[in-house]
């Protein structure tokens, strides 16, 4: 027999009476390392408490108790389910508000996602108690409770207020730009709207009458995707139109999004366009309270302020005694609203002099001749220029808080004189002018307050608690571009992550300390 070949059991190479020739110990050979190992194949039942799926302080139980003390009259309302009556079980709204508001708190804005994380993450299983929420009805409640929510958020102030944490003695408004649920390169000019609409239309003529359907699945919605968008391409020659008569402008060069019909393109903080809402946020100074939220379609701030004020009345039953704003809403008109209202109004007016000098320099006026260099003769009403010549007066124009009045050389006086080239170069058939702004006493007022250092310290403030929550909401809430579309939906998105917003600050002021000291 070859002494070599080993035996059956026995390492090729490694006979027994090899291993024993050898000097080494058998117990010198590492052994293999032993790990548990992982059983997939078995079957097992677990003991889990729900209660303890969350710890004492977690966020999702002071949203529960918060939203638990509300009352939702508004949302149990349309439920038509009763006790003892036949028909399905509605989810309460009661959980709905809260997972929406828990969602929001994690900057999850998809009923989808919330669905999904019903079904494995705690804090949403402890919320529904391990109930499985169809996204649908998630989703369909978001946006279904238009009038309710807001009466929420007005509760929700109240509760704030009740606890010493709203003061209306400063109130500083801010807009920031969200970008629409729509791409720059979704508008179109209303001849391309014109054709897709066609096109859509036939489409949906082909799906035939949608009440003899049984169609199901994809193919439902499929079928809901094309008619959402004729109506959505219908809706955008509307807005064409009335992006036109607001602008006054070119019917070739006027478009709107053919995904979100009422977004418009706004400038960006960074400098650049795309198309948006401007979200228009009031903050009580003292703890950062959201007291009014809006959306707007305009770009500009101007226009917002009034409507701002209105609303901070309505919801807490009071005017702000103060607002502060940046110069993006510092017009004469809201100058004159603000202290019709008895509203201490704290903004920056930039100067808006049409004599001003860098104007004069551009029209090529020498300094030696810029206004200031002409005198005011207030008893004949007009003025004299450098060279003795007078200048008549020549009609007022009106405007907010202003009146601007006009004065004018003859011409033949200016193109004899030596000076001309300096004085008023660009004239060529009429004399030199100058005009004369007199401003209301409320916008004078205003513009002496500012120069105080007191409103200059309080202007200083306005950054820090008007940017806040426009920060917050979108870097902490993830509310940077909105999920739905349309102005009516748009509005519903923001006043979610408003609420959201103030129950998170009445998490950290007031549920959190009080748990503490228990
Ligand atoms: S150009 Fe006319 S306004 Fe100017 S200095 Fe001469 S006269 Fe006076």
């Amino acid at each position: 027999m070859n002494k070599s070949s080993s035996t059956p059991g026995e390492l090729p190479g490694l006979a027994a009476d090899s291993l024993r020739a050898t000097s080494a110990p058998v117990s010198s050979i590492p052994a293999r390392p032993r790990v548990k190992p992982v059983d997939r194949s078995q079957l097992t039942w677990q003991m889990l408490d729900v209660e303890r799926l969350v710890e004492a302080e977690h966020p999702a139980r002071a949203i529960w108790e918060l939203v638990g003390r509300l009352d939702l009259k508004g949302f149990y309302a349309p439920i038509e389910a009763v006790e003892g009556g036949a028909g399905r079980t509605p989810w309460d709204p009661r959980l709905l508000v809260s997972l929406w508001i828990y969602a929001y708190s994690r900057g999850i804005s998809s009923g989808r996602e919330i669905a999904r994380r019903c079904t494995y993450e705690p804090a949403f299983q402890w919320l529904c108690g391990l109930g499985e929420i169809n996204h649908h009805t998630l989703s369909d409640f978001r946006v279904d409770h238009d009038a309710s929510l807001r009466e929420i958020f007005v509760q929700v102030l109240g509760v704030l207020s009740s606890e010493g944490l709203v003061s209306l003695e400063r109130v500083m408004h801010d807009g920031t730009k969200i970008k629409a649920c729509a791409g720059s390169d979704s508008f179109r000019r209303e001849e391309r709207l014109k054709e897709h609409l066609e096109a859509a239309r036939k489409q949906v003529e082909t799906m035939g009458d949608p009440r003899q359907e049984e169609a199901a699945g994809k193919r439902a919605a499929r079928q809901r995707a094309l008619r959402e968008r004729q109506q959505r391409l219908e809706q955008a020659l509307e807005e064409v139109e009335q992006v036109r008569q607001a602008k006054q402008a070119d019917k070739e060069q006027t478009r709107a999004s053919q995904s979100d019909p009422e977004a418009r393109i706004m400038k960006q903080s960074d400098g650049g366009y795309a198309p948006s809402y401007n979200v228009q946020l009031s903050t009580e100074a003292s703890n950062r309270v959201i007291v009014g939220v809006e959306v707007s379609q305009c770009g500009s701030d101007y226009g917002q302020l009034i409507g701002a004020v209105a609303q901070v009345e309505e919801n807490l039953g009071r005017k702000p005694a103060q607002v502060v704003v940046d110069g993006g809403f510092t017009s004469r008109e809201n100058i004159l609203a603000m202290a019709e209202q008895g509203v201490d109004f704290i903004g920056s007016l930039p100067a808006a002099n049409p004599s001003s000098a860098n104007q004069q320099r551009r029209r090529g006026v020498s300094e030696e001749f810029f206004l200031d260099k002409f005198s005011y003769d207030a008893q004949q009403d007009i003025y004299r220029c450098p060279a003795g010549e007078s200048l008549g007066a020549k009609g007022r124009e009106f405007g907010p808080g202003v009146v601007v009045h006009k004065y004018v050389a003859q011409a033949a006086v200016c193109a004899a004189c030596q000076f001309r080239s300096e004085c008023c170069p660009g004239n060529q058939h009429q004399g030199r002018s100058v005009v004369r702004t007199v401003l209301a006493p409320e916008v004078r007022q205003f513009a002496e307050k500012m120069q105080t250092a007191t409103a200059k310290a309080i202007y200083r403030q306005r950054g820090a608690v008007a940017e806040f929550p426009n920060a917050w909401i979108k870097d902490k809430l993830g509310l940077k571009q909105f999920r739905l579309r349309g102005l009516i939906k748009v509005r519903l998105e923001i006043l979610w992550a408003a609420l959201t917003y103030n129950i998170q600050q009445w998490i950290r002021l007031s549920w959190r300390p009080a748990l503490a000291n228990n």
